[in-house]
């Protein structure tokens, strides 16, 4: 795989990857006007919950469902409009997201606290939010990627988590993909997002707690157990040589998978050449059935949950979420009383019903 670096024209940055060992000429310019990238994110410290809260007002004015032939993340064709890729071709690109969340360039001077709450602490929304075009394709998917583009993808996402785990402030790299209007997915074309936090987001944090409270009261290796009951148990959907693909026995969403590496690591940069090929492989067969369960595609979230950057390394264990809201054809799970009030989800359906559904997708 190889890189090459440039800057879009309110400074921010493209990266361009392609297969091989010889990066093709990247020369185009940004010829847009536009004025640079003003982030004033900040983050709330929830006293109640523990939990950090990004404030993001200045997100409001992000481009909503543009019609296809403005599309920001197609490339710029010598007839039509700029867009966010200069260039006019590519294989995946990745650049910083013009309405990011977070960023490297907050504005720094934030109050210690938030007006009238002395335990709401106040910290600027430092981090990063970059954007993934997996092709400049505008119809496809990554269900029909191909083995070789999605190898590139999975080789993109390690180099990132790889460099945005580097930048100090750091402490996350989410690497996710929203897919699906049904879900609020604003823009169509293929792509993911990843997300460089400056603290340990909540769902991780808990694992590590359950993962200390597993050994504390049996010795156990908590990962090491799920992941090897799973792999013989009645939920497999999927598996090759490295990965293996299940319905998790307590799932919460109509249709949910979870993916593992066999052999234990922290995240992905930690992956072989041979198991980065052989996730690219299950990753299409996985999203295929996804794709094909029903008569038009499921909206899905693909959400990889890396170990911190700082600690639990040792603890952790590389591992994907995928998930559909999708309950039926045209009905979606909305998250009511139980699961928004008090975060107690309830399932209509019986995880060993969904792997034997999901199993039979042809
Ligand atoms: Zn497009």
């Amino acid at each position: 795989m190889v890189r090459t670096s440039r800057r879009l024209a309110d400074g921010r940055e493209i990266l361009y990857f392609a297969a091989g060992t010889q990066a093709p000429q990247r020369t185009a310019v940004d010829p847009r006007e536009l004025p640079a990238v003003s982030t004033r994110s900040q983050l709330r410290w929830d006293p109640l919950l523990g939990e950090w809260v990004a404030l993001a007002s200045h997100r409001q004015s992000r481009t909503f469902l543009p019609p296809a032939d403005r599309c920001p993340l197609c490339p710029t064709r010598p007839d039509g409009p700029p867009t966010e890729i200069p260039e006019a071709g590519f294989e995946v690109a990745v650049f910083e997201n013009r309405f990011p969340a977070l960023a490297t360039a907050v504005e720094f001077d934030v109050p210690p606290s938030a007006p009238g709450a002395p335990l709401t602490q106040l910290r600027p929304g430092f981090g990063r939010c970059e954007v993934v075009v997996f092709t400049s394709e505008h119809d496809r998917s990554f269900a029909t990627l191909g083995p070789e583009r999605a190898r590139l993808v999975v080789d993109v996402w390690a180099d990132r988590t790889a460099e945005l785990s580097a930048v100090e402030g750091v402490e996350q790299v989410h690497v996710f993909e929203n897919s699906g209007e049904e879900i609020g997915v604003t823009l169509s074309h293929p792509h993911g997002q990843i997300y460089a936090y400056p603290f340990v987001t909540p769902r991780v944090e808990k694992v590590l707690a359950s993962v200390e409270r597993h050994r504390r009261a049996t010795g156990g290796d908590l990962f090491a157990d799920v992941v090897a009951a799973e792999r013989s148990g009645p939920r497999v959907v999927a598996a090759n040589e490295h990965w293996t693909a299940f319905v998790p026995a307590a799932a919460r969403w109509p249709y949910e998978l979870q993916l593992f590496p066999h052999r234990r690591v922290p995240d992905l940069p930690a992956l072989t050449g041979e198991e980065r090929d052989a996730l690219a492989g299950i990753s299409l067969d996985v999203l295929g059935r996804f794709a094909r369960r029903f008569d038009t595609p499921m909206p899905y979230i693909s959400s990889w949950n890396q170990a911190p950057v700082g600690r639990g390394r040792e603890d952790w264990w590389l591992h994907l979420q995928l998930f559909s809201l999708r309950r039926a054809p045209g009905k979606l799970k909305y998250l009511a009383g139980s699961e928004s009030g008090m975060g107690a989800f309830i399932s209509d359906t019986t995880p060993e019903d969904v792997a034997e559904q999901l199993r039979s997708v042809r």
